[in-house]
This record gives C-alpha cells, structure tokens and sequence, in this order.
C-alpha cells in the first residue's frame, strides 16, 4: 500500500491532541503518539482533555506520560466541562477553544471523528475543525456501545508488541474505567487487528484515521 510520509524537515512537529475525557486521545491514537514522540527532533505536544476533574485528572496526566515519555511534560492542559453536557457549554468550550488556538499553533490535530455519536465527541470534533482551518486534521476512533464506527481511510500500522502495550496501559491506567464491560484488552486489540487486516499492517495491527482533507503540495 503507498504511504504518505510527514515531511521530515528540521523544525519540530507540532501536535496537539484534543479528547473529550480522560482516555479518548489513548484509546483513539496512543500507538501513533508514541510513535511520533520518538521522532527527533522530538515534537512539540498539547493534550487536552475538556472533561478531566478529580481521579479523572490524574488518569489523564498519566495517560499521557506513558504514551508521550518525556514529551509529556508542560503539555496536558485539563478542563472540567461536565461529562455528558457538552452540547449544553458550547459557548464556554468554543471560547476555550478560540484561546487554545491564540496560545499554540499546530501543524497537525487529532480530534474525534465527526460521525462519533457521543454528543461530547461530536462537541469537540465540530469546534476542533472550527478552530483549526490551516492544519492537517485526523480523526480517531472510539469503539462503543453506539456502534459507530465508519470506515476509516489513513491507517498508522503498529507491531504486534506495541498494540499489546498500548491495550495494557489503558486497562492499567484508567481504574475508573475497568467496570465497563467494553473496557477491556480484547476490544482494543480487536479493533487495532481489524485496522492492521485493512492496511495490510506487517505487524498485523494498526490505529486508523479519518482524514477528511488533505493538501498534498507538490
Ligand atoms: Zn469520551
């Protein structure tokens, strides 16, 4: 399958990641993040997550130290929107938003999937592709009880080993979320099979990405 590569110039990447809760941006794209965090020069990250309050903090400080390493430092920036109302603080999250964007400037965003049905999701796709008009944006995905999940059309492969770290550490840093009946290994290496299958993964397994635009400059 042909690739498209990121442009590997001197200057740092910039990336900013934004996840509705504490465990979106892991479960949606942790296997690229860690990637990417190992490129040199090392990229310069942003992690928001705009529903992290109490154990819901903690867990997303520490999603994203073991998913960025060292990256990790200085870059989540946590909110306390309520968890399920999104829709009803749309002003306040888009103001947050509109200073997010004075305060960094990305060269590439993940954000959830527009057809995520998840009203909190959805809040924080429409606002991300509001915000961010010069950047190139992709969207991961969140496995649910909605049964959304569409079909993807950029596909990071991941090694059998690292789809296997991925899934532990989210069982291992979201406590709060074990109880789920969806919350488990099996799920997410599942779905990172699944992905591998379509990409054609020589590791079998794979993250996968709607990428709705894409400048390809020649
Ligand atoms: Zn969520």
């Amino acid at each position: 399958m042909l690739g498209l590569n990121v442009e590997r110039s001197a200057a740092p990447l910039r990336i900013l990641c934004v996840g509705a809760h504490s465990d979106d941006i892991e479960i949606g794209c942790g296997g690229t993040l860690s990637q990417l965090a190992r490129r040199r020069p090392r990229p310069e990250f942003r992690w928001v997550v705009w529903s992290a309050a109490g154990s819901r903090a903690r867990e997303a400080e520490r999603g994203a130290q073991k998913f960025l390493g060292s990256a990790a430092k200085g870059a989540v920036q946590l909110h306390e929107f309520r968890d399920g109302y999104f829709p009803s603080h749309l002003h306040a999250i888009k103001d947050a938003f509109e200073r997010l964007a004075r305060e960094f400037r990305p060269d590439v965003v993940f954000t959830h999937t527009r057809d995520d049905r998840h009203q909190d999701h959805r809040v924080v796709s429409d606002l991300t592709w509001n915000t961010f008009r010069n950047q190139l944006i992709l969207e991961y995905e969140i496995p649910k009880w909605d049964g959304d999940l569409g079909q993807p059309n950029l596909f990071v492969p991941l090694s059998g080993s690292a789809a296997r770290r991925k899934s532990k550490a989210l069982l291992n840093v979201f406590g709060t979320q074990r109880g789920k009946d969806w919350f488990s290994e099996e799920t997410f290496l599942g779905l990172l099979r699944l992905r591998g299958i379509e990409c054609r993964a020589a590791g079998g397994y794979a993250e996968a990405f709607h990428a709705r635009k894409i400048l390809f400059s020649l």
